[in-house]
């Protein structure tokens, strides 16, 4: 029989959302089928953009008639949407990455995964706590996480996020080789300033490491002084790769579109030393093994750059971010700690009397008839905190939050 990979052994049984679906069901059973609010839920709940409606069925024409027809398309995606990518969230902001420093991806969590091809199987990976969790799977599954004991793999390098730190992460005593950093961050929903991101990009040029810096929440940024792109850090192209995705700006969840940013500047080598360019080895990747994002799927993110996107992106963000808002306002009322929902459509809570996070969800539930996610599903620095989301519509938002406080007010 055959060998498999045996580090999938290795990893647990993620049970987050089934567990929450399965006591969202239990508490329906025995209430009736009472309806219960998904205050848990980190997907967008706005149908697509009008004009990225259009752009798709001009695509899908496109595709229908001989003339028009496309095959395979680059697999370092369209140009007509790396060059928007590069003016519109790069040029325009002085920032000066180009369309050849741009892979378009069907979305940011295939390249968080798939960049793991390029940086050695040794290296030390170093994750914040707590983090959305596939930094730390793909880190398993491609075995450089070492082992598992209470809660922490041994090869990783854990970046502790509290309160006593404002939830940024501290730099790393021993060395990291690749450091997952995403900002504004899913759960804790807190974002990072220039200072403290330069801080990092001055570490990574410093012991010759890599940021991997996730920004898929950057569109919710609004406040000055707050980092949209790690390339606002000067130094930055030389040490780090952005991931992008068009999922929760403009809605593309179940349509697949996202990018990653692999500035010419940023170099690596090879065992023996000698110097290569990580955007030639992650080209050479993605021809090998990918083979472009749907042409429908790029067309419609290329309308998001039109001005009448642009304005859909920031009128559904604003949108999820009021709904934060209003969550945050709420937990705060009651006496909760509540984090986040600033620069971003999450909101972190902890009760602060020593409940986890199963304890703080399950009462939430019973109590008030909504769900959220039990921050232990993120980390150990999770437990004791619950993650709730904007990502829901207004009137549900309203609805649960009066419950709550009814219930605890
Ligand atoms: N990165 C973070 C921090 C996320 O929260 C998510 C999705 O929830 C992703 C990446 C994945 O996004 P995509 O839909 O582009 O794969």
């Amino acid at each position: 029989m055959l060998e498999v990979n045996d580090n999938f052994r290795q990893l647990p049984v993620s049970y987050l959302f089934s567990e929450v679906a399965r006591k969202i069901s239990a508490f329906k059973k025995e209430n009736n089928g009472a309806e219960i609010i998904r205050m848990d839920i980190g997907d967008v709940t706005r149908p697509l953009f009008p004009n990225v409606i259009n752009a798709m069925h001009e695509a899908v024409d496109e595709l229908a008639s001989s003339a028009s027809f496309r095959g395979y398309g680059p697999e370092q995606g369209y140009s007509f949407l790396r060059d928007a990518i590069a003016e519109h969230d790069y040029l325009d902001r002085g920032i000066a990455i180009e369309a050849a420093d741009i892979f378009i991806s069907d979305g940011a969590k295939s390249d968080l995964g798939n960049l793991g091809d390029v940086y050695s199987r040794n290296s030390r990976v170093a994750v914040m706590n707590p983090a959305y969790p596939v930094y730390v799977d793909d880190s398993v599954i491609d075995g450089r996480a070492g082992k598992l004991t209470d809660g922490r793999w041994s090869r990783l390098i854990y970046l502790d996020c509290d309160p006593d730190n404002h939830f940024m992460p501290v730099l790393p005593q021993e060395k990291a080789d690749v450091i997952f950093l995403c900002f504004p961050n899913n759960p804790t929903g807190e974002a990072i300033s220039h200072d403290d991101l330069g801080k990092w990009v001055d570490y990574a040029r410093e012991k010759g490491s890599l940021i991997i810096y996730d920004s898929a929440y950057e569109a919710f940024v609004r406040q000055p002084g707050i980092v949209r792109s790690i390339y606002e850090i000067e130094g930055a192209d030389e040490v780090a790769i952005e991931i992008r995705s068009f999922s929760k700006t403009a809605g593309f969840t179940g349509l697949r579109c996202g990018y990653t940013v692999v500035p010419r500047k940023l170099k690596g080598r090879y065992a023996d030393g000698s110097e290569v360019a990580l955007n030639a080895l992650w080209n050479r990747r993605q021809t090998t093994k990918f083979n472009g994002a749907s042409f429908v799927a790029q067309k419609a993110a290329a309308a998001v750059y039109s001005p009448e996107g642009l304005s859909c992106v920031r009128e559904a963000t604003d949108y999820y971010m009021q709904n934060a808002s209003i969550i945050k306002e709420a937990f705060c009322k009651i006496g909760f700690k509540a984090y986040g929902g600033d620069n971003s459509p999450y909101v972190w809570a902890s009760a602060g009397n020593n409940k986890d996070s199963w304890q703080i969800f399950e009462e939430l539930l019973y109590n008030c008839g909504f769900s959220t996610t039990p921050g232990s599903g993120f980390g150990t620095k999770g437990e004791g905190y619950i993650r709730l989301t904007g990502f829901n519509s207004r009137e549900n938002t309203e609805n649960a939050m009066s419950r709550l406080i009814e219930r605890y007010l």
